[in-house]
């Protein structure tokens, strides 16, 4: 069968097959050569294909939760729109959430999502006290930060090259309303946007959409949003049915004029400045999620992410360069994300450190990988690195320098026989 991920860049030939015990997917181990685990397909590359894949989707137990501490135990399989439909009403809500709630736990471990809050929360690994995972053998191995703590720091971020993590303990946060209070401002440029992050710095929540296609005195046009739980309202989830996107749009479609004009209605259409009004959950996290399909807007060939992080004291520098080369290139699309993030944590792999992220949408086309090419070299000049879980393309050099766990986490997969058994096609192009 044909399987691609969220990009629909590349589609490859697999096997695949879902698993619902540990037995299963032990006898699926235990047949010759390597796989992956695939998830709900959000990543946007090829971190979870291969030409055999285990689908982990059917694993979607909910096995306990301990109200006292917010402690919820479940199986992998489990999306994070399961969690928020069973727990919102009764008041918790994930400690992080990315921006889609159609992702499995077992992806936001391997992938150690953030969301909007990183900066006050940290990665989805913040909030995992234990999990159990399935190693190349078929041994189980209860990890947490104490026990195999190797193991523990190897996966969360690992790209599910240590092993199929099997169920997870994960620190669910009281909330006493499913609605958001939200402040917008728009900002006239990276310095005002830059100023603006620094003003809502303890805020929860933080997150700007930017304009990639401004130049001059206008780089970084943007409408910053910021969020806290409204501590009145109720807890009803009405997460919206998504329209969808019924069809590939032609390639034509999607130009520098279209997309200059849905940026600059974006911003026209937003408020200059309004403060603490309410917005629904799926309004302010996950506002993409109620377009079904819309990565087919890109077109057959498919499209990638690009998403960098830099350190802080390089961020402004660096992001005017790389501003300034995108709306020259005139490359970009209308998603892009600017994010503030908060201290690195301990994991090999994971993406954010202290700084400011930027995530920008391309379609694939003849001149982009050369362009990114030239991008990649401005990040590794500035100190950053690119996400793993947004990567199609990255070459293994980039991924090496960008990050320094990289040995530590190549040798415990040869120690441990995880190169031999778990393998994507982005772990055989970054050599780990
Ligand atoms: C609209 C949209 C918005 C997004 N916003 C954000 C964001 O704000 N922040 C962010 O960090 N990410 C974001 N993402 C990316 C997404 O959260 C991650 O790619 C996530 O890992 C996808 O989870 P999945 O269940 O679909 O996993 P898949 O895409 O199927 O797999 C992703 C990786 O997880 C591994 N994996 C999956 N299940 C297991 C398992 N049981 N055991 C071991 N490994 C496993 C796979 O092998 C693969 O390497 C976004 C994606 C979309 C489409």
């Amino acid at each position: 069968m044909k399987l691609t991920s969220w990009g629909r860049y590349p589609h490859i030939d697999t096997t695949g097959a879902s698993f619902e015990t540990t037995d299963q997917l032990a006898a699926l181990l235990k047949k010759n050569g390597d796989l992956i685990a695939y998830g709900m397909g959000r990543s946007y590359g090829d971190s979870a294909l291969n030409s055999r894949v285990v689908f982990s989707k059917r694993f979607n137990k909910i096995i306990d939760f301990n109200p006292e501490k917010g402690l919820l135990v479940c199986e992998s399989g489990v999306s994070l729109e399961e969690i928020i439909n069973i727990f919102m009403p009764r008041g918790w809500f994930l400690s992080t959430t990315p921006g889609t709630r159609l992702i499995t736990v077992g992806g936001a471990i391997a992938s150690d999502v953030h969301g909007k809050n990183h900066h006050t929360a940290g990665c989805f690994s913040e909030s995992v006290e234990s999990f159990e995972i399935m190693l190349p053998d078929g041994e189980i191995l209860q990890c947490s930060r104490e026990e195999n703590p190797g193991i523990f720091h190897a996966t969360c971020g690992g790209m599910g090259l240590t092993g199929i993590i099997l169920t997870a303990a994960i620190k669910l946060q009281k909330v006493r309303s499913s609605y958001i209070r939200e402040t917008v401002k728009r900002c006239q440029n990276l310095e005002e946007v830059f100023a603006c992050f620094e003003t809502y710095k303890t805020t929860t929540y933080s997150v700007a959409w930017i304009n990639c296609l401004v130049s001059g005195s206008d780089v970084g046009r943007s409408v910053l949003m910021a969020g806290e739980h409204a501590e009145t309202g109720s807890l009803e989830v009405k997460l919206k049915q998504p329209i969808s996107v019924p069809f590939d749009f032609p390639g034509f479609c999607l130009n520098r004029y279209s997309t200059k004009l849905f940026n600059w209605l974006y911003y026209h259409s937003r408020p200059s400045f309004v403060e603490n009004r309410l917005v629904s959950l799926d309004q302010f996290f996950y506002p993409l999620d109620s377009i079904g399909h819309w990565n087919r807007i890109y077109g057959k060939g498919g499209f990638t992410q690009y998403q960098l992080v830099l350190p802080k004291a390089a961020s402004y520098d660096g992001l005017n360069v790389i501003l300034k080369r995108i709306a020259k290139a005139g490359l970009g699309s209308f998603l892009a994300v600017l994010k503030l993030c908060g201290p690195q944590n301990d994991n090999d792999l994971s993406f954010p450190m202290e700084g400011y992220s930027l995530a920008l949408d391309f379609k694939i086309e003849r001149r982009l990988f050369p362009f990114l090419d030239e991008l990649d070299q401005i990040v590794l000049d500035y100190g950053g690195r690119l996400y793993l879980t947004k990567d199609v393309r990255m070459p293994k050099h980039v991924f090496q320098k960008g990050y320094p766990g990289w040995e530590a986490f190549a040798e415990l997969r040869e120690k441990t026989g995880m190169k031999k058994k778990f393998n994507s096609l982005q772990s055989r192009r970054l050599g780990v």
